[in-house]
């Protein structure tokens, strides 16, 4: 069905043709209609689903022409990254008309933030603390909002944000519009839905829990002294295009960046402690493809959208099995294809099994053809010893450290155990059996370079010649159906 028969204007048709899409996804195709006719909506939706034009493109229709008034609609984001990307949407889908915008969030001054507000912005986007920050001063009022959008609610939740998102909902106009949007609505999301939303009709967009068909994943077991030289072999023998490393803490994330500069990688690192600045330049060098890397810890697990992310590397295995799916999503997003490959030490097998358990899905664990595995710890380095989970980090939680599947509601999950973040007691790396083939992609190439996949005939992926120069990305059109371009 074409984006002009959803019953969207003219202008917003146009921006959407403008931005290359041809077809409406899924989520736009089911979520739309229900938008413009006013009606609250609960949206369960994979990240990079086409979530943020399933709300924007119904809600600048609903706005039509500029009023000066305040603003009509809110958008709330979990973090300023987000918030920004959302805001560049409402730019983007609304050039052809003469809607404002405000964007709120924290790490900058308030100059232009406020200007914008007081020059009538019909919509702002906002992260929570900021907002809250205005609404004290008494800097914005949201007496005239006409549609309030609670994006990523789950992230939110996580983060703490809840409270004051509720405070936030109850400083609206009860007779509104709201737009709810979760990855997953555990019980506790219900909660927050029945208090925010009234009668919402509801989508949900594939399994929950499910990560993107359009990935390939696998399990690199390694001792723990040669993860750094297995990441620099991976990257080495990989022909990707831009590559996600993702550490568990901040700390982590810096040792590493740093070894990969020393080895010649162009790298941007994005975590909570870098300046507004720093994490702007990281995400907008990364995705012009100043850099070829970007490592990260979870602050870029969710929602972000940055095209052609060809590869996922979990030099940490993320903190939860829900963080994996989020991580995952990074790559492989709307048509494209990506790899997901998750270093695995061998005390970390029972969180492996934990993963697959949530995902409902084996993952391959390959050994890198020509690797030395035997080689002896030569003298300890920083990056080499396991980064260590930053509290401060995971104290923004609600669930602290723990297995979140049991404490949201998603089945019994494994036993627990005190020695792991996913409860599982490890198990020795020989239990595994042995070393399974990738599934064979839909390209038909599976992943090369492997013990497992040894006469696959994938070189294509993986090259035996130095790390891929860096070539700037292109902004190709995506069209949801194709799964081809990737490379
Ligand atoms: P989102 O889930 O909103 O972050 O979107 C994920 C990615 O899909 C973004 O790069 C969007 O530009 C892209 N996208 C969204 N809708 C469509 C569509 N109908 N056709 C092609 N690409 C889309």
């Amino acid at each position: 069905m074409p984006f002009a028969k959803l019953g969207l204007h003219s202008s917003i048709v146009r921006a959407v043709a403008a931005k290359g899409y041809t077809a409406p996804s899924p989520i736009q195709e089911q979520a739309i209609p229900i938008v413009l006719t006013g009606r609250d909506l609960i949206a369960s939706a994979q990240t990079g689903t086409g979530k943020t034009a399933a709300f924007a493109l119904p809600i600048l229709n609903r706005l039509g022409p500029h009023q000066a008034a305040g603003p009509r609609v809110l958008v709330l984001e979990p973090t300023r990254e987000l918030a920004a990307q959302v805001d560049e949407s409402f730019a983007e889908f609304g050039k052809f008309t003469d809607v404002r915008r405000a964007l709120l969030h924290g790490g900058v001054g308030y100059g232009k933030q406020r200007s914008d507000v007081r020059a009538g912005a019909d919509i702002v986007v906002a992260t929570v603390g900021r907002l809250m920050d205005f609404l004290q001063e008494r800097a914005l009022r949201l007496d005239r909002l006409e549609i309030l959008v609670l994006d990523e609610v789950d992230r939110m939740l996580d983060m703490g944000f809840i409270n004051d998102v509720k405070k936030i909902v109850a400083m609206c106009p009860p007779k509104r519009q709201t737009l709810f949007f979760s990855a997953t609505v555990p019980p506790e999301i219900e909660a927050v839905a029945r208090f925010a939303l009234k009668d919402p009709a509801r989508v949900s967009i594939g399994r929950q829990r499910s990560v993107n068909e359009s990935v390939t994943h696998a399990i690199y077991p390694v001792p723990m002294h040669l993860k750094f030289p297995l990441l620099l072999a991976l990257l080495e023998k990989t022909d990707f295009r831009s590559v996600i490393v993702f550490t568990r803490t901040k700390h982590g994330a810096d040792k590493i960046a740093k070894k990969l500069k020393a080895e010649q990688h162009s790298v941007a690192v994005l975590h909570g402690n870098r300046s507004q600045g720093q994490r702007k330049d990281a995400l907008l060098g990364f995705k012009e493809g100043r850099y070829e890397v970007m490592v990260a810890t979870d602050i870029a697990a969710r929602g972000l959208d940055v095209e052609g992310v060809t590869h996922v590397i979990n030099y940490d295995i993320p903190g939860t099995p829900d963080d994996y799916v989020h991580r995952i999503g990074r790559t492989g997003r709307a048509a494209a294809e990506g790899d997901a490959f998750t270093l695995m030490s061998p005390d970390q097998t029972g969180e492996v099994r934990a993963i697959e358990k949530f995902i409902n899905a084996k993952i391959p664990q390959l050994q890198l053809e020509g690797f030395d595995y035997k080689a002896k710890p030569t003298a300890p380095t920083p990056g080499e010893a396991r980064t260590e989970r930053d509290p401060r980090q995971r104290d923004q939680r609600s669930f602290g450290g723990g297995p979140r599947p049991q404490s949201r509601g998603r089945g019994p999950g494994p036993a627990a155990h005190p020695s792991s973040p996913y409860g599982a007691p490890a198990r020795p790396l020989s239990a595994t059996g042995p070393t399974p083939r990738h599934e064979p992609r839909e390209a038909g190439a599976p992943l090369p370079g492997t013990t497992g996949g040894k006469g696959s005939g994938g070189q294509q992926r993986f090259k035996d010649r130095a790390p891929t120069p860096f070539t700037p990305k292109g902004k190709p059109g995506a069209h949801w159906q194709s799964r081809s371009g990737r490379r």
